[in-house]
């Protein structure tokens, strides 16, 4: 597991592009952390990484958004799952207007929900301090953990 500490939404977005450097098309990431974790702020950096269509904005209303590519790399599927009642079958029923597995699938509320969609996933989780003083309120933890074969050999410290 790679820990990382962040202090602002600036370097939140940063982290997000410096992971978009490792993502390929068919990876999915799954973000957990309380409401106003930072969970769109990073998916936002990863959506610039990746140059993609489209600032990438809260999903709260939709379930999913497909950003395309600019640059003939990966789409950025972006998704939240809070609203997946169904979990990974409502998830697969979504009608997307590309193949998962030619993006890069970000999915917010995604752990516990739509783990099977791979078996290769990058958790990212993102916490904030408890009780932290004023001065920590912008102070998140987050936590890189690739699961499977795809990240097996991948290098998260290098992200620190
Ligand atoms: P989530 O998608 O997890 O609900 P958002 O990314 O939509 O969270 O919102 C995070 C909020 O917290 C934003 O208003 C952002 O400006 C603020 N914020 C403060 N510090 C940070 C930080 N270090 N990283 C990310 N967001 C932060
Ligand atoms: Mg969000």
């Amino acid at each position: 597991h790679t820990r990382i500490t962040v202090s602002t939404p600036e370097e939140m977005r940063q982290l997000g592009r410096d992971v978009a450097a490792v993502l390929r098309a068919g990876d999915l990431v799954l973000l957990s952390g309380e409401l106003g974790a930072g969970k769109t702020t990073f998916t936002r950096g990863v959506g610039e990484g990746l140059g993609v269509r489209g600032a990438v904005t809260s999903p709260t209303f939709v379930i999913a958004r497909v950003h395309p590519s600019l640059t003939g790399g990966p789409a950025l599927v972006h998704v939240d799952a809070y609203r997946l009642g169904g979990g990974l079958d409502e998830m697969e029923d979504l009608d997307l207007d590309v193949s998962l597995t030619d993006s890069v699938v970000a999915v917010e509320w995604g752990e516990g929900r739509v783990e099977e969609l791979s078996e290769d996933r990058l958790h990212v989780r993102i916490e904030r301090a408890v009780g932290a003083e004023e001065r920590f309120e912008d102070q998140r933890t987050v936590t890189l953990h690739g699961v499977g074969e795809r990240w097996a050999t991948a290098d998260l410290a290098a992200l620190a």
